[in-house]
């Protein structure tokens, strides 16, 4: 098998991956390459249908032990099928604190610091704030009427409600953003910071999928399959920057342990949901048009003293979101594909509010690898983790009450089971190997030059969506590998 050389070898290609492309291109003459496992799409290649088979081309579903993980694939990552929202995350989430009363973040994180990064991501992404009226919006930066009804279920509880930020322009509020954007109004990376890279000569391999890392004389060697050859193949490269995600990092660190022994032994674990739960309720007398508008328009941070916030959503059946409807206890019969789910929409779209809780967990997942090599995730709900379960079906139970509707019995109610699309924490940072698996600076511990850049790296949940928080981690980590280069 022929070695290619090249300088920086980028795995994965969501926000950590493509940030770090598109920074390091710019600092860097050398030749980067990045591998993606998935597909490479561009707007014409969305469909708005719900078509499995096309579905399972863009995401990734990984069904665990106690534990379901949705994942966005392909050039581009989780972006190309997120809602694009941007938030920052509160000031007291870098503040958390070990069982011992240790500062979890590395000294180097506060809200302050990470401010300047954040607003860089946000000039990127066009990230706008959206708006309750047209008098002094464009109505496509409105809120959707949903939205407005979480508001008001909010406001009766003498809770404060936000208009969402979003990262979309000229928005035509069709609804399809989580089955990637036909219009490239959702400003996805590949319409910022991909073409940035590319523009600077970076070279994005879709699927092409890295199975192991080995040390190579001082460099590494990165082993992949690509799949359109239908062939291994082999680089060598002088930097590795591992961006796979939360799930992926830590299975690609498991499988090449045998040539890195002194990884930490904290690689796989600490796994965060982000606080993630899927709630709603039926409010049979205000009519609303649950499946129109933007997925998610909406934020409540009026809960925040309990660790959690609300945001108003509506679910395609989608990964997480059929796993979810299967449980509508009380509201709707558990059959939710094709013919049927038209029905079920048709007959309750108007009716049903659904309710994202997110909030700050106790990080009590783990992510290791089975025998072929694939990753094995699981989860077992602890103390921290069930009291804001528990605050967050509290918090809805009294909207939706408020509302005049009644409490659904959804997918976490029925079986304990816990569903996210935010994992974070697996290679977490941390000031040394024993607590960690990369320094402030995402550098592996022990591994000069090998680095990972995503959401795996954040050591406690956000409780508010990550993808801006792991941009922003970008942004401040590529200064620092690019004063290295
Ligand atoms: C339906 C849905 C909606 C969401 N909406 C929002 C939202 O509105 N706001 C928000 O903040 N967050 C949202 N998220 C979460 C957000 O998408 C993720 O937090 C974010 O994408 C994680 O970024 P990342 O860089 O860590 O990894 P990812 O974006 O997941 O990128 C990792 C990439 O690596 C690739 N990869 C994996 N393994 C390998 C390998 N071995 N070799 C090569 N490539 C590999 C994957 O295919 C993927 O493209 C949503 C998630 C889902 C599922």
């Amino acid at each position: 098998m022929a070695i290619e050389k090249v300088d920086i070898c980028i795995i994965g290609s969501g926000f950590g991956g493509s940030i770090s492309a598109a920074r390091l291109s710019q600092e860097s003459d050398g030749r980067i390459v990045v591998l993606e496992k998935g597909k490479r799409w561009q707007g014409d290649d969305f469909q708005q249908s719900q078509d499995t088979k096309y579905l399972f081309e863009l995401y990734e579903d990984i069904q665990g032990d106690g534990i379901f993980v949705g994942l966005g694939k392909g050039v581009g990552g989780g972006s190309l099928i997120y809602s694009s929202l941007c938030f920052r995350a509160p000031s007291d989430v870098f503040e958390q604190r070990s069982r011992r009363g240790r500062r979890i973040w590395p000294q180097g994180y506060t809200r302050e610091n990470l401010d300047p990064y954040y607003d860089k991501v946000e000039s990127v992404l066009g990230v706008v704030q959206l708006g309750w009226t047209d008098e002094e919006l464009p109505s496509w930066q409105l809120v959707s009427k949903k939205d407005g009804i979480f508001a008001k279920g909010c406001d009766l509880l003498g809770r404060t409600c936000d208009p969402a930020r979003v990262s979309v322009k000229d928005c035509r509020n069709c609804g399809w953003c989580s089955t990637g954007c036909k219009f490239d109004r959702k400003q996805s990376l590949i319409l910022n910071y991909i073409p940035m890279a590319e523009e600077n000569g970076v070279e994005f391999r879709a699927e092409c999928e890295a199975w192991v890392i080995q040390p190579a004389r001082g460099k590494y060697r990165v082993i992949y399959w690509d799949l359109s050859a239908g062939a291994w193949k082999r680089l060598k490269a002088k930097i590795v920057i591992v961006a796979a995600g939360a799930i992926h990092s830590p299975a690609l660190l498991l499988r090449s342990k045998k040539y890195l022994p002194l990884l930490s032994s904290q690689v796989g674990r600490n796994l965060s949901g982000n606080g993630d739960i899927a709630l709603g309720g039926l409010v049979p007398d205000i009519p609303f048009e649950a499946y129109k508008g933007k997925i998610m328009g909406t934020i409540s941070y009026g809960w925040w003293d309990e660790g959690i916030v609300l945001e108003a959503a509506f679910a395609l059946p989608i990964g997480p979101t059929a796993k979810y409807a299967t449980h509508l206890e009380g509201a709707c019969p558990p059959y939710y594909w094709g013919l049927d789910h038209k029905h079920m929409k048709k007959d309750y779209s108007n009716h049903i509010l659904f309710i994202t809780g997110l909030g700050l967990d106790g990080n009590d997942g783990r992510v290791r690898i089975h025998w072929a090599g694939r990753p094995k995730v699981s989860w077992q709900t602890g103390a921290k983790s069930r009291s804001i379960y528990d605050a967050q079906i509290r918090a809805v139970g009294q909207i939706i009450e408020a509302l005049g509707g009644s409490m659904m019995v959804t997918h976490y109610m029925k079986t304990g089971e816990v569903i996210t699309a935010h994992p974070l924490g697996t290679c977490r940072m941390a000031a040394n190997v024993f607590r960690g698996v990369v320094d402030e600076n995402c550098r592996v511990f022990n591994y000069p030059n090998l680095y990972v850049v995503d959401g795996s790296v954040i050591p406690t949940s956000l409780g508010v969506n990550p993808a801006l928080t792991i941009a922003a981690i970008a942004e401040k980590v590529s200064v620092s590998i690019s004063a290295n280069l």
